[in-house]
C-alpha cells in the first residue's frame, strides 16, 4: 500500500503530524467561538427580556396601589417612573419608558428629550428606534437593533434593545445592551481559550519532541551498540567506516592501528562452564577492552568472542603495547564457576595502516595476524610492521 507520508523524512513527518492536530484544535476552538457567541448573545437578549419583564412588574406593582385607591394616578406613575429610572444595573445599564404616543416619559441620561415627541428621532441608518419600540411593544414585547450613545458620551455604538408593554397607561418600557461590550465579553473568553489552546498546543509540541529525540536515541544507540558489552556493534562500524577515518584523520596525523582479538578455545568455555558464563566471559572482555583503550578508541564486539579496536597510534608501538596491556589485563581476571575458577586467553592481531590503504583492508591483515597468533600457539600479540 503506498503511504502518503512515506516520502518525508520523520521529523518533517512529525511536524506535519503535529500541525494537523494544531489545526484541528484551532477548527474545535472556532466552533466553540462559534456556539460562545450566539449562546452568549442569546443569554444576554434574554436578559434584557428578563429586566425589562422585572421593570414592568414595578409598573404593575404601583398602578395596583393606584386601583386600590392607595395613591392617586399621578402619584402612582410618577413613583414608577423615579423607581425605575433610579433602577440602574451592572454599569451602564439603565430603563427608559415612553408612551404609545412617542412621547418620552423618562430617560436617565437624555433628559432633554424627556416630554418631546421622539419619534422623529432616527439613528445614522434611518431607523426610527422609537417608532419601532412602540410597534414592537404593542405586538407583545421584541428586540429593537440601533444605533445610539452610551451613558454620558456622544459617540453612537449599535445598541440591542427589549422593549415590553403597559397596556393600562400605554407605557413602552425598554432595556438594551451595547454590542460592542458584548463582543468585548466574548473576545475576552474567545482569547482565554486561545491562550490554553496555544498553550497546551506548545507543550504538547515540546512534549513530543522530546520524546521523540529520546525515542530516536534509544533506537539509534541500541542498533550501534551491541548490548551484553555496550561496545560498538560490527554493523555500525562498517556503515562508518569511512567516516570514522576521515574523522580520526582530521584529529590527529598518526596514523591508525587495528587491533583484532579473539578469546582462545571459546567452545570450551562453553561447553565447560555453560552458556551464560560464556556471555559473562564476553562481558569482561568487553569491559577490559574499555578500560585499557582510550575515549577516542573505537571498539567493536566484531563477533561473538571477536573485538576489534581501532586506535590511533602515535608511535609504532602504541597499539601492540594496548594488545599487550589487553592481553595480559584479561588474563589476569579469575572466573569463578561454583568450587572451580578459571582464566582465559587472548590472541590479538595488529595492523598499522599503510599510505593510502583502506582502513577495511587494514582490518583485514589485522584479522591475519591473529590467525598467525593462533596459528602459533594462542595468548599472543601477533603485529606487522606497517611498512
Ligand atoms: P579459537 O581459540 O580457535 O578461537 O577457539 P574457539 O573455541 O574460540 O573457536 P570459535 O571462534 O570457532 O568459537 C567461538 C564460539 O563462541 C562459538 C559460539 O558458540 C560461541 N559464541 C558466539 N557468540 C557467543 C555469545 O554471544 N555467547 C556465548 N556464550 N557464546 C558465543
Ligand atoms: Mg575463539
Ligand atoms: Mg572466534
Amino acid at each position: 500500500m503506498h503511504n502518503p507520508l512515506g516520502n518525508l523524512k520523520p521529523r518533517r513527518r512529525l511536524f506535519l503530524i503535529f500541525l494537523i492536530s494544531l489545526s484541528g484544535m484551532f477548527i474545535i476552538l472556532a466552533l466553540f467561538y462559534y456556539g460562545l457567541n450566539t449562546s452568549l448573545i442569546n443569554e444576554k437578549k434574554s436578559q434584557s427580556n428578563h429586566l425589562t419583564t422585572a421593570s414592568i412588574g414595578v409598573v404593575k406593582y404601583y398602578y395596583r396601589l393606584f386601583k386600590e385607591q392607595k395613591m392617586t394616578e399621578s402619584d402612582a406613575k410618577r413613583k414608577a417612573l423615579d423607581t425605575i429610572e433610579n433602577m440602574t444595573f451592572s454599569g451602564q445599564g439603565y430603563y427608559w419608558i415612553n408612551d404609545g404616543n412617542g412621547i418620552l416619559l423618562m430617560h436617565p441620561y437624555t433628559s432633554e428629550y424627556v416630554g418631546t415627541d421622539v419619534r422623529v428621532l432616527k439613528d445614522i441608518n434611518g431607523v426610527y428606534m422609537f417608532r419601532e419600540f412602540i410597534r414592537e411593544a404593542k405586538a407583545g414585547g421584541g428586540y429593537v437593533e440601533y444605533y445610539w450613545p452610551k451613558p454620558n458620551g456622544e459617540e453612537k455604538f449599535p445598541k440591542l434593545s427589549y422593549v415590553g408593554y403597559f397596556e393600562p397607561w400605554d407605557w413602552v418600557v425598554g432595556t438594551g445592551l451595547y454590542i460592542d461590550e458584548m463582543q468585548q465579553d466574548i473576545q475576552s473568553y474567545a482569547n482565554r481559550a486561545i491562550g490554553v489552546v496555544v498553550f497546551f498546543a506548545f507543550l504538547f509540541f515540546v512534549a513530543t519532541m522530546y520524546f521523540m529525540r529520546k525515542l530516536v536515541e534509544e533506537l539509534r544507540s541500541k542498533a550501534i551498540r551491541d548490548p551484553l558489552t555496550s561496545l560498538y556493534t560490527r554493523r555500525y562500524l562498517n556503515e562508518r567506516l569511512s567516516e570514522l577515518q576521515l574523522k580520526m584523520k582530521r584529529e590527529s596525523d598518526a596514523r591508525l592501528a587495528v587491533l583484532f582479538m579473539d578469546i582462545d578455545h571459546f567452545k570450551n568455555i562453553n561447553d565447560t562452564y555453560g552458556h551464560n558464563k560464556g556471555d559473562a566471559v564476553i562481558e569482561k572482555t568487553g569491559k577490559v577492552i574499555l578500560s585499557m583503550s582510550r575515549p577516542d578508541d573505537i571498539c567493536v564486539r566484531y563477533g561473538g568472542e571477536e573485538f576489534v579496536v581501532i586506535a590511533v597510534s602515535e608511535h609504532t608501538e602504541v597499539a601492540e603495547l594496548l594488545a599487550e596491556r589487553i592481553r595480559l589485563s584479561l588474563n589476569g581476571v579469575q572466573f569463578d564457576d561454583n568450587s572451580e575458577s578459571f582464566n582465559v586467553t587472548l590472541s590479538v592481531g595488529v595492523a598499522y595502516q599503510k599510505e593510502n590503504e583502506e582502513l577495511s583492508d587494514t582490518i583485514e591483515r589485522a584479522d591475519q595476524n591473529l590467525y598467525k597468533a593462533k596459528e602459533e600457539g594462542r595468548d599472543r600479540v601477533i603485529c606487522d610492521d606497517g611498512t
